[in-house]
């Protein structure tokens, strides 16, 4: 166990640590710093939201001396980063007399080449508009102590290897060169190689990331009635501040949209906006006047907002390390994050691959019923309703119709269904679901027709497995199972159905395609022994 006063940096530093309320050091901080203190060139790999930003951040500092020359160059892909590590220097540094400067693309150039020229030792900026000041001799570094190429991997996606390259050629050699990346591709090893000197990597693994205080569970829900799900499960929750994933940015408009209309407080964020757009989001995110930030996952990058109590994956994450990523940002700096994740009957085997691969189970949870949600929103509801009273004026206008119904009607009555006019909406209808009509299945049953049999080797044994993994329902929950040459009904209990049904259309078994439908009621008729097969 390492304790940040266990390190060789300056009281001043020590007690700014304190005073941000960071108790210990965070993996990536405990093996970094130190090699970073010795004055190696280390690279840092940790997912994000792990710390890497006092990883750098904490030695760094402890490097500046009063002189009044750039000492550090620190390089990030956006703006908003920029600004972010920009803060978090200047907090570290907050009892020495440092000045830290951030410069970026779209800010004033006048105003940042005056503020260059007061002194500064610490610079932070997009290599764009860092190449700018090199060519305009605004900025010089020939004395530079650190360089850092913070979130390395996300400027070399944004195509900024030429200008990295050319900044770095253009700071003296005798320097500490530091890089940080949540992931390592090859073009990073590449750039390494040519700019570090015998780099010393700290990484850390998968295993260590998922943090302990991130509470995750998942629902299962149908396709068909995802966002009405989801709309249940926010108000049974009551979330403080969440981000919302979906896949695409269609996906992230129309989501938006859906609960826009719903009265919940949110906005989209994706690749699309212009920067002044997509900084005006963040700012209502930031300030919370909104609940909700809907996004996809490139435009969730390099988002750092403190207080994030739920991450809900409305579309379930391409792959692990996604979901790594996405459940990351929230349970930051200790507290408990909720972590959410909506899979359809389609998507559990990759819900499975992903747990296979983050070593741990994931609980689920059932969707809540209307009256649990009623139940949960009652006090919130009842303080609506109170805050009214206040509205004197505009409540007047009904008092003749209030009296009217009073007289005429029991008052129970009458608040009820003002109520049910009032809060359906956030409620919702009744479950969309599905209706299958008659299918000939046993009492509690719904029978289902696949147009694949024995000729695809079909056996009681693969379509149970394949509707268990699926389903997740117990073997011998299914009822009946008819194979025949050609095609099999299959019946299952009525309130999985839906489920089934989602899972089995269009899906494949022994590698074939299938589809299933729901089976069509039909007299009874003798089966034959050799053909039919009943499971127990
Ligand atoms: P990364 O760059 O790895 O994505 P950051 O450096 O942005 O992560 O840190 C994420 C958040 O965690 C920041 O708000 C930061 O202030 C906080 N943090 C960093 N180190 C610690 C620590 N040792 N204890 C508590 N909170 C920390
Ligand atoms: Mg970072």
């Amino acid at each position: 166990m390492t304790y940040f006063d266990d390190f060789e940096i300056k009281n001043e530093i020590k007690k700014a640590i304190k005073e941000m309320g960071f108790e210990e050091p965070s993996p990536v901080q405990e093996k970094a710093i130190p090699v970073i203190l010795k004055g190696d060139d280390v690279i840092g790999q940790a997912q994000t939201g792990t710390g890497k930003t006092a990883a750098f951040g904490i030695p760094l500092i402890n490097r500046i001396t009063t002189d009044s020359h750039v000492q550090s160059v620190i390089l990030t892909p956006t703006r908003e980063l920029a600004i972010q590590v920009s803060g978090e220097l200047q907090k570290l540094s907050k009892h020495l007399n440092i000045r830290t400067l951030p410069i970026y693309g779209g800010q004033s150039i006048g105003h940042q080449i005056k503020a260059l020229k007061q002194g500064v030792q610490i610079v932070i900026g997009t290599p764009g508009r860092l190449q700018d000041h090199l060519r305009r001799r605004t900025l010089k570094l020939d004395r530079v102590s650190t360089v850092v190429l913070d979130e390395a991997d996300e400027m070399l996606d944004m195509g900024f290897v030429d200008d990295i390259e050319a900044i770095l050629k253009q700071v003296n050699v005798d320097r500490q060169t530091l890089l940080f990346s949540a992931t390592m591709p090859q073009a990073i090893r590449k750039l390494s190689n040519r700019y570090m000197v015998k780099p010393v990597t700290v990484s850390i693994n998968k295993s260590e990331i998922t943090a302990p205080s991130i509470d995750q569970v998942y629902y299962k829900v149908l396709e068909r009635n995802k966002q009405e799900s989801l709309c249940r499960i926010l108000d049974s929750q009551d979330p403080e501040l969440g981000i919302l994933f979906c896949r695409t940015k269609k996906g992230v408009a129309e989501l938006t949209e859906a609960l826009q209309a719903r009265g919940y407080l949110v906005d989209g964020l994706h690749g699309d906006l212009t920067q002044p757009q997509r900084d005006a989001v963040m700012k209502k995110f930031r300030e919370s006047s909104i609940d909700f930030l809907v996004a996809t996952d490139v435009a969730a990058r390099g988002i750092d907002v403190q207080n994030i109590s739920h991450v809900i994956n409305f579309d379930i994450p391409q792959d692990p390390e996604s979901y790594v990523h996405r459940i990351g940002r929230t349970g930051r700096a200790g507290r408990t994050g909720q972590a959410i994740t909506l899979v359809t009957p389609r998507e559990m085997k990759h819900l499975r691959s992903i747990e296979a691969e983050i070593k741990m189970q994931i609980p689920s949870k059932t969707v809540p019923s209307i009256e649990e949600v009623v139940e949960k929103q009652q006090d919130s509801w009842k303080n609506l309703i109170v805050e009214q009273f206040t509205d004197e004026q505009e409540l007047s206008l009904f008092d003749d119709l209030a009296a009217e119904l009073l007289s005429d009607y029991d008052a129970k009555d009458v608040v009820r269904s003002l109520m049910k006019l009032n809060f359906s909406a956030s409620i919702g209808e009744n479950d969309p679901g599905y209706n299958f009509g008659e299918t000939g299945g046993a009492k509690g049953m719904t029978r289902f027709f696949i147009n694949v049999g024995r000729n695809v080797e079909m056996s009681p044994k693969v379509l149970i497995d394949e509707i268990s993994a699926a389903v997740g329902i117990p073997g011998k929950a299914i009822g009946r199972i008819d194979i025949f040459e050609r095609f099999t009904f299959v019946e299952v209990p009525e309130e999985v159905a839906p489920f089934v049904y989602e899972a089995l259309r269009y899906s494949r078994i022994n590698g074939a395609r299938v589809n299933l439908e729901p089976a069509k009621p039909r007299p009874k008729r003798p089966q034959t022994n050799r053909s039919s097969h009943s499971s127990k």
